[in-house]
């Protein structure tokens, strides 16, 4: 995951998809794997027990569906049955909470999913090149890995992405060969660091040799 800068909401609802897609360069906000077609504006509270959060811009990530599928309906236990409006909503409408980056999280506490455009995502997930999984250093980040980074698919492509980091460190591919590969890779941003971690056991030949 990646710390991610959410712009306002666009003032027409038609332009929120593309906005979303443009915020997080076109990447999963979880997983970072490239969206497809038929990529999903995930409601990070769920619609099911949030309906007053069904349409706030606040609290839509766009999401692969296998990380979608993964997180459906979690709830953090601090805001179970508690009803949340939108910072945008007419305050006298009874309620626990408004949605509000610099004060929900804190409710949620840390039995919650990181919320890339809320959380440094630095500080609660690390992203091990070895075993090509996520490691968490923070409570939020266990939770995180527990409720959405399970999913077989995000395993087994980035296995496939590191074998490809690797063949290319070991070939010593040209530098514009390397950086083609990465630009088409389902996981940019890991590849970036598969490929750092493969060099490491094979250095590319500096340019005096
Ligand atoms: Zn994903």
């Amino acid at each position: 995951m990646r710390t991610l800068k959410r712009p306002p909401a666009p003032s027409l609802k038609k332009d929120w998809r593309e906005t979303l897609f443009t915020m997080s360069g076109g990447l999963c906000a979880y997983c970072t794997v490239r969206l497809e077609q038929g990529w999903e504006a995930d409601h990070y509270l769920p619609q099911e027990s949030f309906p007053e959060l069904q349409d706030c811009w606040y609290n839509l990530l766009p999401s692969c569906k296998p990380c979608n599928r993964a997180k459906w309906d979690f709830v953090p236990e601090a805001l179970r049955d508690k009803t949340i409006i939108p910072p945008e909503a007419n305050t006298t409408t009874p309620h626990d909470f408004v949605l509000d980056a610099r004060y929900l999280p804190h409710k949620a506490a840390s039995e919650r999913i990181l919320e890339p455009t809320f959380d440094n995502a630095e500080e609660h997930l690390e992203f091990v090149p070895s075993s090509c999984e996520f490691k968490h250093t923070s409570l939020i980040g266990a939770c995180t890995v527990k409720e959405i980074f399970a999913h077989r698919e995000m395993t087994e492509e980035l296995t496939k992405t590191s074998l490809t980091m690797y063949n290319l460190a070991r070939d010593r591919s040209p530098n514009d060969t390397v950086q083609s590969v990465i630009a088409l890779s389902k996981f940019p941003v890991l590849a970036e660091i598969l490929l750092q971690y493969w060099q490491e056991f094979f250095p590319p030949k500096s340019s005096t040799e």
